[in-house]
Order: C-alpha cells, then structure tokens, then sequence
C-alpha cells in the first residue's frame, strides 16, 4: 500500500483520528508528530528525525524496536497460527505462556487468566474477587479499597477503583462504590506530616477504613511500590507490607496491579517481591510482550479458582472473556520476550541503570523550578514547581509539563508528563549512553523552559 504525502496524513489526522487523553482542539494547532520507524531505541518521523524513546512507548517497550527474536516469534507464530479461540479451547503457546508466568510470580498464584490490556486485567481481578464471595455466600461483599492517586485503567470497573479525580470524578455516577484510602504522596503529604518524623499514619487511616467497611468488602486494590499514572509516586519502605498485612489481617482479598511496575521496571520481576507481599491477584500487562503487541494476564490462587468449580447447570462459571483472550501470536512473543529477559541477564543490568539514573538524578535535584525527584527503579517522576519553599504549583494553563517535553522533543528526546511531572520511563533494556542522554537533554529542556517562562 502506498504511503500518502506528510501533508495528507496529517490532514487525515487530524479529520479522523481522536487521540486518546489528548485535548484535541490544542492538538490541531500544534504541528502533529507522525512517527514512522523504529530502530533501537529510537522513533524516526516522517522526516527521518531520530528520537530517543524515553517513555517507552507509553511503558511498554523493553528491547527497543527492531529487535529481531520478537520479530521472528511474530512471524513464526502468524504462520502458524494466528488466532483461534481460548473459549473451550486451547493454543500451544497459551499454555506455555501460563506455565512461565506461574514459574515467575509470587507463590501461590497459579492460575493465568488472559485479556488484552491492563484495564481488562483490572476488570478480571475486580469481577474475579466479587464473584469468588458471591459463591462463598458473602453477598453483602460489593465493594473495594483503593488508594488516592492510584490508577488502573480507562474502563468502568477500573475506573471505580481510580483515584484521580481529573479523570475519574465526571464518571462517578456510572461507577460502583469504592472506599478511598490516602496516597503515600510524601511530598504532598495528605495528612500535612514529614515524612522524616511521621509513622505512616496514612495507613492507619486504611486500616480504619477496612475495619470500618470489611463486612462489605471484596478486597484491596493498590499498585505496589509506585503510583504509576498518579505521578510517579514512590511509596514509602514498608508501607507495602502494612498495607497488605492489614489486608490478609481482616480476611480480604490483596490485588496488585502490577501492570507498569511488572516485569523488572522497579528492579525485581514483580514489585511485590521488594517486600515479600504475595498477592491473591496480580494483574500484568504493559512489558509482557516487550512492548511489540497487546497482552495481559491476571493471575490468581487455586483458593479463589476452585470456588468456581461445579456442573454447568450450577452457573459458578466465570461469564467472562475476549475475543482475542489467549492470542497465539502475543504469548508467543511474551514468551520469546521474557527468554530474552533470562538471555540477556537483563534483571541484573536494570540494577545497574537505575543505580546510574540515581546519580544522574542528583543534579536536578538542585534545580530552582524541581520541586522534587522521584525514583522507583527506572519509574522516575521530575515534579516541577514554581515556588521550591512552599511547593507553589504552576497554574495549569503554563503547561510547564507540556513545555518541557516540547523542548525535548526538539532535542530529539520523546518523553510525556503527567501534569507538571516530568516522567522518565526508559526501555528496560537500554544502553548507559543512551540513558544518560536522556537525562541531559531532560535537563536541558527543564532548565531552559522555567528560565523563560517563570
Ligand atoms: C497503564 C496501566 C493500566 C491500564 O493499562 P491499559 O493497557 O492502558 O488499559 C492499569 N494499571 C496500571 C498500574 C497502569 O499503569
């Protein structure tokens, strides 16, 4: 098929294409990017500009683009068999796929469930759990724990258990209830303490809360070690255990939604691991496939599969599943991603980026406009502030976060901000040298935009 003009597919763009979390009317007036190519660990525009990919490509990538094993269990596995269904059936690589997964994850959990994205990770985890109590005869148990801050994708069920409000607070009327327990956002404490002198009163509050609610509670719902989309926000050592402890304490249910912080991005395979938390569900998605097509698995205990055993006519089977559930040809690819992951010893290596990126991150940290940096492994948050000694936030019509990346973009860096928080998620796999111009030219950019525009 042949490829119209630059012009033309940025009209066809813009006549046609609704970009998601993206203003559209600024989006026309800004001169739209339209990515070609792939290479390493660059993007390449239509104009053959090269740009490092410092999001990984919204989180997902890990070995840069172009990386031949993926390509070839891509094109082996759609000879061989594109797609059949999971529904009552069963594909090689599936199988294979649950088996690795299982091997990888924290103990107990033993059962792989598959859909496509990390939203319908969340989805299962959240249907899953009800329903497990609704065949225990615990129907009054309808609702969840969740955190401030947290995120766990776009659809309905995830957006119950969401936490910021810009994107969540409109839809409330369509969404189930949820009991919202305070972020771990230490440098906007919730609870206005220092994190230096306070004793996670935080979580204090959450115990309340399960306390206060537990009869009518599934169970909890918290990203482990780092609020990805909430702003990079790095919980304190310990607070995960609590969390969790208080969970199993009261007889609830623990999810992890470790569909950004999966897969070695915090510098274990699973965030939980960091403080020995076995979960009840953990969702995964994101780097499952390296970043090349869409996966996720939802992966819980024997505990909560057996509940739903039974003869068809007693109808304690899970109702639940997509079309492409199981797809061949992403299990394929999530299992020559996470060979690579063993071949290449990559676990080890992200020790040492993020080793680097510590280092590296220092100097911002003098910065008049960084108000803080943040650092779960290589999940790193720049917050930029006006005002450093009372924190004093942008208004939001500067668009710093915006500016800042724009400038970037000219120095040939892709990275995206949440609001006024520069985020910095590098594939998993990429070199010193490339990671260190990553965090020059963020440098650079941060210096020259709140220069000109403070
Ligand atoms: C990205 C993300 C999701 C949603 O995943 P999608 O694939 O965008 O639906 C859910 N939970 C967390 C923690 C995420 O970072």
């Amino acid at each position: 098929m042949e490829i119209p003009s630059k012009n033309t597919l940025i009209e066809w763009d813009k006549n046609h294409v609704w970009h998601p979390f993206t203003q559209m009317k600024e989006y026309w007036e800004s001169e739209p990017l339209i990515i070609e190519k792939g290479e390493g660990f660059y993007l390449i525009d239509l104009d053959g500009k090269r740009y490092i990919d410092g999001t990984s490509s919204i989180w997902v990538n890990v070995f840069g683009y172009s990386k031949e094993e993926l390509i070839q269990a891509i094109t082996e596995q759609s000879r061989k068999l594109p797609h059949s269904t999971l529904l009552g059936l069963a594909n090689i690589p599936s199988i294979m796929l649950a088996k690795k997964l299982v091997e990888l994850a924290p103990k107990g959990l033993n059962k792989v469930f598959y859909s496509d994205n990390g939203s319908t990770a969340v989805e299962v985890a959240l249907k899953m759990t009800y329903h497990y109590w609704q065949i225990k005869g615990e129907k009054k148990r309808r609702s969840f724990v969740c955190f401030k801050n947290g995120y766990h994708g776009d659809t309905l069920g995830a957006v119950s258990v969401g936490g910021i409000d810009m994107f969540h607070k409109i839809y409330r009327p369509l969404l189930f209830k949820s009991y919202k327990a305070p972020s771990p956002y230490c440098y906007r404490c919730p609870l206005k303490l220092d994190r230096n002198k306070c004793s996670m009163e935080c979580v204090s509050i959450f115990e309340h809360i399960v306390m206060e609610h537990k009869e009518e509670l599934c169970g909890v719902i918290i990203e482990p070690y780092v609020q990805g989309a909430g702003g990079i926000i790095v919980q304190p050592e310990g607070f995960l255990s609590k969390v969790w402890q208080i969970t199993k304490k009261n007889n609830l249910l623990f999810i992890a939604d470790e569909v950004a912080t999966g897969f070695g991005r915090t510098g274990s395979m699973f965030a939980c691991e960091r403080e020995n938390v076995i979960p009840d569900v953990i969702c995964l998605s994101k780097t499952i496939t390296g970043g090349y097509l869409p996966l996720a698995a939802t992966i819980t205990t024997d505990e909560i599969y057996n509940a739903f055993l039974g003869r068809y006519e007693e109808f304690k089977t899970f109702f639940h599943g997509h079309t492409y559930t199981g797809n061949p040809i992403s299990c394929q690819l999530a299992l020559a991603n996470l060979d690579l992951f063993e071949r290449e010893d990559l676990i080890s290596k992200i020790k040492e980026k993020i080793e680097f990126a510590q280092k590296e991150l220092e100097k911002f940290k003098d910065l008049p406009n960084v108000g803080e940096v943040r650092q779960g492994g290589l999940m790193i948050g720049i917050e930029l502030v006006q005002n450093r000694k009372d924190k004093k936030v942008y208004p939001p019509e500067k668009k710093m976060g915006q500016r800042v990346i724009l400038k970037a973009r000219e120095k040939g860096l892709i990275i995206r901000p949440l609001g006024d928080v520069i985020v910095i998620m590098p594939p998993l796999a990429i070199d010193k040298e490339t990671l260190k111009k990553i965090f020059d030219i963020t440098y650079e950019s941060i210096c020259e935009v709140t220069d000109k525009h403070n």
